[in-house]
Formats: structure tokens, sequence, C-alpha cells
């Protein structure tokens, strides 16, 4: 069996972290990944083609990095534990490290200048769903991010309309993006095992117009603003401080063919595209 990563075990991942000086911080979610099964397959879902440019965030003591600096691509990755970025500038003289919180308006900044084009990571769970939308909005590079989440994020991102998990955040990352395959990690393959179940998803940029994008996303923010309303009471409010009267709304529901009197929630993305390119139209 191959092997694709040397620190995928727990033996090895102690090692490393008593070689460093350290142990692990529940602050900052730090659950090493000791399976070099889930390594192997994350590699194959992420398929990165050799010279690409490619973003890991959260690295922690380099388990995925190893493997990914093997395919032989330009990597840079984002640390925010000081003690870990000391770690990995040590042994991974190939690695573009940027030291700091991966969600920071610098990072941001420096990413934007890198273009990556592919986002590969066990991400740190309590800021996963933020970085991953927000790196589709901010980044036109990414064009593909194979990562790693809490099963409540993956059930979130892949949620049905009406469904429990479904809301804004769904229908704005589906704008950006679609989920074109995934598989779950159990918590035995982390080192400590966290106590959320895991999966990693394969999401695919969606190529569509960007301005469309950025006010169906202001759509979907205020039919969620609250989700018992009617689609036609949410967006009458929404527009009434764009000086759009009641009457208006209904037209432009009918035009995007959407039915008023139903909720938010049963609309998909689709449907509030439709309603920003009608706005467009419209305005
Ligand atoms: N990818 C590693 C570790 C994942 S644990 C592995 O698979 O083994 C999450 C990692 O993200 C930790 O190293 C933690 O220090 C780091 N981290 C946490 N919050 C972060 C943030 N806001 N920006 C960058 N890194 C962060």
């Amino acid at each position: 069996m191959t092997t694709h990563s040397s620190l995928a075990s727990v033996r090895a991942t102690r090692e490393r972290l008593v070689e460093l000086g350290l142990s692990t911080k529940k602050s900052f979610g730090q659950h090493f990944l000791i399976d070099d099964g889930v390594v192997g397959k994350i590699l194959r879902y992420a398929a990165l083609p050799r010279n690409s440019s490619v973003v890991e965030v959260g690295p922690g003591i380099g388990t995925l990095t190893e493997a990914l600096l093997a395919q032989q691509v330009r990597l840079t990755a984002i640390e925010l534990d000081d003690a870990l970025h000391a770690g990995l500038a040590k042994h991974y003289s190939s690695l573009h490290l940027i030291g700091g919180d991966a969600l920071a308006p610098e990072t941001i900044a420096s990413l934007q200048e890198l273009a990556p084009a592919y986002l590969v990571s066990n991400l740190p769970y309590a800021v996963a769903a933020t970085i991953i939308l927000e790196y589709f909005q901010m980044l036109p590079s990414l064009e593909v991010a194979t990562v790693m989440v809490q099963r409540e994020v993956a059930e979130r991102i892949a949620a049905q309309p009406s469904s429990k998990s479904y809301g804004s955040y769904t229908i704005k990352l589906n704008l950006l993006t679609r989920v074109v395959s995934q598989f779950n990690v159990s918590p035995q393959s982390f080192y400590p095992p966290p106590r959320v179940d895991s999966t990693v998803l394969r999401l695919e940029r969606r190529h569509l117009y960007r301005d469309s994008i950025a006010k169906a996303c202001m759509l979907a923010d205020a039919a969620f603003f609250q989700r018992r309303k009617t689609i036609r009471n949410s967006m009458q409010a929404y527009f009434a401080e764009h000086g759009l009267d009641e009457e208006k709304v209904d037209r432009l529901l009918t035009a995007a063919k959407i039915n008023p009197s139903c909720r938010g929630e049963v609309l998909a993305a689709s449907d509030y595209l439709a309603l920003a390119k009608v706005l467009e139209n419209l305005v």
C-alpha cells in the first residue's frame, strides 16, 4: 500500500507534536488527520494538475501538506498557530507559508495576488463554512475546493429547499458552486478524535454572471431574515427601502415565475437568480 503522508498515524503525530514541544489546542479546533487512506482519498477527489496553484488552510503539523507537496503543486498554507507555523517552516522548505487568520483581510489580499485555483484543506471547523463561502466570493481564481468539514456544515451546503438545514447560506454557496462528490469520515481518523462526524466535499465553481449572483445573495438574505414570512411579505419589506411599491413587487415575483404566497425556504437558488435577473431589467 502506498503511503501518502508519513505523518498519518497516531505515533507519527504524537512524535511530531513532542518534537515541536506542543500539545493540541482545543481553542484552535486542532484535530490532526491520522488516516492515510483518507489523505489518499482527498488527493483523488482534489485531482490536482501538476504545477497548479493550491491553498491549504490550517495545515496543522503538515499531514495533508506533505501529501500535497508530493503532487508537485505550488502550495501556499495558512496557519494561525505560531508554534505550528514554526514547525511547518522547519520541515517543509518548498512550502509558501502565511501566518495568521485565514479570514483576515491581509490574508485574503495575499491570496488574491497568488490567485490559487484549488483549495484543499481539513478546515478548522468553527470557521469552515465562512471560509468556503468567503474564498469563493473573494477569490475569482478559485475553481475547485476539496474540503473536510463538520457533517452538519456539509448538510447545510447540500441541503434541499424546505429541509431543516436549508437557508440563505445554502443558496449563496449554491449560486457560486455545486457539490460534485462527497464522502464521510469518522472521528477515529483524527487525533484527538473530534466529537462530531466529518465529510469531505468537492465543490466546483459555477460560472454565472457575477452581478446577478450578488443581487440574488442579497435577496436570499432578505427572504430568510424572517424565515416564516411569505416571499411577498419579505420582498415587500426589503423593497420598501428601495422605493418599490407593493404592486411592483408582485409583478416582479410573477415575472420570475414565483408564487408570492410561498415561503422563501421552498425556493431554489435558481429562483433567487431569476428574481435578481428580473430586477436587473426593471431598475
Ligand atoms: N489540516 C491538519 C489540521 C487540521 S486542524 C490535519 O488535517 O491534520 C485545524 C487547523 O487549523 C489547526 O492547525 C489550527 O491551528 C488551524 N486554524 C484554526 N483556526 C484558523 C484560522 N482562523 N486560520 C488559519 N488556521 C486556523
